[in-house]
């Protein structure tokens, strides 16, 4: 059944609404003051002054790197099934190591169809793509730039990524590659 709401019964002072638009700038010139005088006024020069974003703020993608750099991705769709958006394009091959099945030949996102969901994180199966860069603004002058490939993907470095960061400090230029790499070439999964 309908809940009948009352109206309100306003007073003749609340039916000029003059006063009560007072009322309202008093409020607002309130707090204005109040931000000014204790410098609690929190501006920013933005873009000129970029924001930092943390860690897992859900930023522009970047595919995984096995110790000797190549994909940790084995093209198995999970993540292109998963985008609602539908902006992840994979082209499957052969992996060139008995121990792997297969890897993507092309990785594309189109970041300009991207809903930063970060269903694609959760979906994958073997924490081949993140969306922890800090990247969260990007700007180009055209929309096939916006096309991140799986080489744009691939380019970052370790050392931007926290020590903490295991798998990333696994990756070539990281301080557990070494290590890694030994491990990975004598058959053990990375
Ligand atoms: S963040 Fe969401 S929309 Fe963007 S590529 Fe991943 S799954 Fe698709
Ligand atoms: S879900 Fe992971 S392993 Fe599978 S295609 Fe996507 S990034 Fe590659």
């Amino acid at each position: 059944m309908a809940k009948v709401v009352p109206r309100p019964h306003l007073s003749l002072w609340e039916n000029l609404y003059v006063v009560e638009i007072f009322k309202g700038l008093m409020t607002t010139w309130g707090h204005v003051q109040k931000n000014v005088t204790t410098g609690a006024f929190e501006t920013r020069n933005y873009p000129e002054e970029a924001p930092s974003l943390p860690r897992d703020y859900r930023a522009r993608h970047r595919l995984m790197k096995r110790p000797d750099g190549s994909p940790r991705c084995v093209a198995c769709f999970m993540c292109s099934t998963a985008c609602p958006a539908r902006c992840i394009n994979i082209v499957a091959e052969e992996a060139d190591r008995a121990d792997i099945e297969k890897r993507p030949a092309t990785f594309e996102i189109d970041l300009l169809l991207c809903v930063f969901c970060g269903f694609c994180v959760e979906a994958c199966p073997c924490d081949a793509i993140r969306m922890d860069t800090t990247i969260g603004v990007m700007v180009h002058d055209n929309r096939r730039d916006f096309i991140i490939t799986k080489d744009k993907l691939l380019d970052w470095a370790p050392a931007d990524y926290p020590a903490t960061d295991t798998q990333s400090q696994k990756a070539p230029g990281g301080t557990l590659n070494a290590q890694a790499l030994a491990e990975f070439n004598a058959g053990s999964r990375h």
